[in-house]
């Protein structure tokens, strides 16, 4: 009989003398499961100042001041990267907020979030408003923050100020964004703005659903997840992807597809891209995991836009994820309060669209890719390389020598009940509750550092902008 093996984290009070030449490093881990660059691997992995200066087959034996030893039923992961976040703050903080959204995103082993340009008041369309709402996220982030902006009618001259200012690219809606501030783009305005871009590289990233395609998709209110399915075709999300890649291929820009809901829109992305057109695509966890059968009646907690769609069309995301033709997937965490989310007539047509998932996005997408047979080191290439190479942060998505020691250490087959209470989010609704998911995020490093009590996480601008003075000292709170 053998009693299960934990983790076990020793830091000696007298440390070992190093022998001539040899590197100490301020932390060591040892894991015999890693996903790391090359796969799985069997690793001791090096943090030195905040970064990864070693990885090493596991038994080398790196000396370290603390040394933490994976449990047999760990692996250690690189910190996920969630490029679609939105945190709402300031203007609408009680919907979400900048410390519960980073704690819940650590608590679900995300160590970076870039922040969405809207549902904030004001939207991150001008500089000044990017520095209001980096003020405001300086001494509340309890992991690293970075920024997207917006590109809305009329703001053509406001993208490259922002790009210089560090925003990592810019959100447009072809369709109505749910709220006033933030306005839709028609195809010229997108082609302006995607020409603007070009001239220094930018990334246009895109809510895709067509405008007439949409108004003209019956729209019957009511408690029937059907109804309103049938209010936001399929045909809509063609259309709008449709015109991205026109546009895309026209300026020669760089255009990325948030959200794709719709699979039957996955030949047009491939062939798109095959053609050379810079075009590229993301997913949710709620468009893998969940299905139109199975909303009940009223249960508004699953309304977003684009919609979950039906299982066969679910079976069509994990394909165009196993063929690349989807490059990641990121959570689309859309919050609201639970009077605006939840309303008590259940009305569909009401209910404010988007779904929390920030801490359970990494859960949410094992748990089905494990049942499908698809690889945890798959689900890391989807959930932190990829999202850190769509935006650009170098030091981010692998376990590899000079990368952020931003590190997680996951239980895959660890079960557990969703409980919303156990949530972080500022509001916990989630069409998740009571949902069996299997992986937990047992420990998550920023920097090396497990993410405590206090906000260590900085504010990130894309290679090129000017170093920033990111730590939360360095800011006055408040806007
Ligand atoms: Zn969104």
């Amino acid at each position: 009989m053998t009693t299960a093996p934990t983790s076990r984290t020793t830091e000696s009070a007298v440390p070992r003398a190093t022998v001539p030449g040899e590197v100490r490093h301020d932390l060591v881990l040892r894991a015999a499961r890693a996903v790391t660059p090359e796969g799985e691997r069997a690793v001791e992995v090096g943090v030195t100042d905040g970064r990864v200066a070693a990885v090493v087959p596991l038994g080398t034996g790196l000396v370290g001041d603390e040394v933490h030893e994976l449990a047999a039923d760990e692996v250690l992961l690189p910190g996920l990267v969630d490029s679609h976040v939105h945190v709402n703050e300031p203007g609408r903080t009680q919907w979400e907020g900048f410390a519960t959204a980073t704690r819940a995103a650590a608590a679900g082993g995300v160590t970076t979030i870039v922040d969405m340009p809207l549902n904030s008041v004001p939207p991150t369309t001008t500089v000044a408003n990017l520095e209001t709402k980096q003020r405001r996220a300086a001494d509340q982030a309890f992991v690293d923050v970075g920024f997207w902006g917006g590109a809305v009618p009329g703001s053509t001259g406001d993208l490259r100020p922002l790009h210089e200012a560090g925003v990592f690219g810019f959100k447009c809606f072809l369709a109505d964004s749910g709220v006033p501030e933030f306005g839709h783009l028609d195809d010229d305005e997108l082609r302006l703005d995607l020409a603007e871009l070009r001239t220094f590289d930018g990334l246009m990233i895109v809510h895709a659903e067509d405008p007439d395609a949409l108004s003209s998709a019956p729209h019957e209110p009511g408690r029937h997840y059907r109804d309103f399915l049938a209010s936001r075709p399929a045909g809509a999300e063609s259309a709008a992807i449709a015109a991205v890649i026109d546009a895309a291929r026209a300026t020669g820009a760089r255009a990325h597809v948030l959200h794709l809901s719709d699979a039957g829109s996955l030949p047009q992305i491939a062939a798109a891209r095959a053609e050379g057109v810079r075009l590229t695509v993301e997913t949710c966890p709620h468009y893998l995991s969940l299905d139109a059968e199975h909303v009940p009646d009223g249960a508004t907690a699953y309304k977003c836009c684009p919609p979950i769609r039906e299982q066969g069309n679910q079976d069509g995301l994990w394909q165009g994820l196993a063929d690349g033709t989807i490059d990641i997937v990121v959570t689309d965490h859309s919050p609201a309060t639970a009077e605006l989310k939840e309303p008590a007539d259940g009305d569909f047509a009401t209910a404010w669209g988007g779904v929390s998932s920030l801490q359970l996005g990494l859960a949410v997408v094992w748990s089905e890719a494990r049942r499908r047979g698809v690889a945890l080191e798959q689900v890391v290439r989807w959930m932190s390389e990829g999202p850190a190479r769509l935006v650009g942060l170098e030091d981010k998505g692998a376990i590899a020598v000079g990368k952020d020691a931003d590190l997680v250490v996951f239980a895959p087959d660890e079960a557990f009940v969703v409980d919303p209470r156990r949530l972080h989010h500022k509001n916990p609704v989630t069409p998740y509750a009571g949902r069996d998911l299997t992986g937990v995020a047992r420990r998550t490093l920023l920097r090396g550092r497990p993410v405590g009590d206090r906000p260590t996480g900085r504010l990130l601008r894309h290679a090129g902008a000017p170093a920033p003075a990111d730590r939360p000292s360095d800011h006055p709170a408040g806007a």
